[in-house]
């Protein structure tokens, strides 16, 4: 750990004086390309998070689009002609990283949509894996990026906040339209009589976001919640990776209390074992993915993993001191 903060405090001084002469633009060309350099290596690393998968519909109005490895959600309801005059409008959640564009927008088409019916692009999180396909995603389909204000520095710089300067976790620059601060839950999308609630989860990154919403399926309604994060993972805690972290994670812990949602999806798309509920689904079970229960034995989990990163990081600090 030392040694990386060695690494980035001489990348930092190697960076400011090269980079005086650049333009804004040139470096953001610069990060693009040291982006899409970057997830080459990850496909390699990871080959399901670029392997195709076959979209289809999990309740209602969702769908998932993604790749095996990297979940990306559309949703999609009846409007009217309320936005760009389209017969439809469609959110999608998560880009999943930069190389998966290609495979989502057919994933789309392929269950009878098209991506410039999405008006409103949104993000669980600014980390390379769920953002690095936004930019390419937002050309194409024209729609308005909306994401956590705790999220825009490291959505537009293409950055992971405190590895600023790793470019193996770097993602390709996306302008943020619209963002919303940490204690605003987010009204975003009407479907039927319900909406599309963003809330902030922070932690896993500073504007990690969850998405709450009800579905309509066969009659029924059902609550159904995309979580962010809650992981360490990548993340310090002592020293911070951003100021404020250990009251973040702490404060999601506290938000998630009661939460108990009928659909527990996520961005790794393990977490729910997509493959394993999707082939129930097609054996005949329509309802594969309501799986009640979970989301509070996987918090709970991810509550217990994190107090003891803290208590371990903060023995290997003091060791050091
Ligand atoms: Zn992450």
């Amino acid at each position: 750990m030392r040694y990386c903060f060695v690494l980035i405090a001489f990348l930092l001084a190697a960076c400011s004086s090269a980079g005086q002469a650049k333009t804004a633009m040139e470096s953001t060309i610069d990060r693009k390309a040291a982006a899409l350099e970057a997830a080459e290596a990850w496909a390699e690393r990871q080959p399901h998070w670029v392997e195709p998968f076959e979209p289809f519909r999990i309740i209602g109005n969702l769908y998932y689009v993604g790749t095996q490895g990297l979940a990306v959600y559309l949703i999609t309801d009846y409007i009217g002609h309320a936005i760009s005059g389209a017969e439809y409008a469609a959110v999608v959640i998560d880009g999943g990283m930069a190389g998966n564009e290609q495979i989502i927008i057919d994933n789309i088409a392929k269950l009878g949509f098209d991506i410039k019916d999405v008006v409103y692009l949104l993000n669980t999180h600014a980390h390379f894996d769920h953002s690095g396909g936004l930019a390419k995603l937002k050309t194409a389909s024209n729609a308005e990026l909306t994401a956590a204000e705790g999220d825009v520095s490291a959505l537009e710089g293409g950055f992971y906040l405190g590895f600023e300067q790793q470019t193996e976790y770097f993602a390709p620059p996306v302008t943020v339209d619209k963002s919303f601060k940490n204690d605003e839950d987010l009204l975003i999308f009407p479907i039927g009589n319900a909406a599309l609630t963003g809330v902030v989860t922070p932690g896993h990154s500073r504007g990690c976001t969850s998405w709450r919403l009800s579905i309509e399926d066969n009659g029924e309604e059902h609550e159904v919640l995309i979580f962010c994060s809650a992981t360490v993972a990548l993340n310090s805690l002592v020293p911070k990776q951003y100021d404020g972290i250990v009251g973040d994670y702490r404060y999601t812990f506290e938000t998630t209390k009661e939460w108990k949602p009928d659909v527990f999806l996520a961005n790794h798309p393990e977490v729910f074992y997509m493959k394993e509920t999707r082939e129930k689904q097609k054996a005949g079970d329509p309802l594969a993915f309501v799986n009640r229960g979970a989301f509070q034995r996987y918090i709970r989990a991810k509550e217990r993993a994190f107090e003891r990163a803290l208590v371990e990081q903060q023995a290997a600090a003091s060791d050091q001191e």
